[in-house]
């Protein structure tokens, strides 16, 4: 284990931000100003692999990572694609006749909607960016 993979692992550890791996590099990179996006996106893949992270396909505009193992759902703003978790389980049995005889691991909801920053008058966040 380096002190580049320690850095990375210390800014996700409770992290819930759901960062992408750029956010990931720039945070790191303050403390390693050496470290090359390279051994970011490795170790990512590593812990990835390891099932430390999940990596998130909700945000089209880039992979995001999720630093808390446990299965969760989402809750996702559409204008500043903040991503919150969503601890709640839900009984989300799916019917024998959709199940086309799958043995089912988990489930994933997302819920979408505008998070209370961008649905006030005066949005702090830009319409379509931010992070
Ligand atoms: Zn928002
Ligand atoms: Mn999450």
């Amino acid at each position: 284990m380096t002190p580049q993979r320690m850095a990375i692992m210390d800014y996700l550890d409770g992290n819930t931000q759901h960062p992408s791996a750029a956010e990931v590099y720039e945070a790191v990179l303050r403390k390693f100003p050496t470290m090359s996006f390279a051994t970011v996106y490795n170790t990512l893949r590593i812990l990835k692999e390891r099932g430390l992270l999940a990596e998130l396909s909700l945000d089209p505009a880039k992979k995001r990572f999720d630093a808390n193992p446990a299965p969760h759902h989402h809750l996702i703003c559409v204008n500043c694609r903040k991503i919150l978790d969503v601890m709640r389980p839900f009984d989300l049995s799916l019917p024998q006749d959709d199940r086309h005889r799958f043995r089912i691991l988990g489930n994933h909801v997302d819920f979408y909607g505008i998070c209370p920053r961008c649905a006030s008058p005066e949005p702090a966040a830009k319409p379509g960016k931010g992070r």
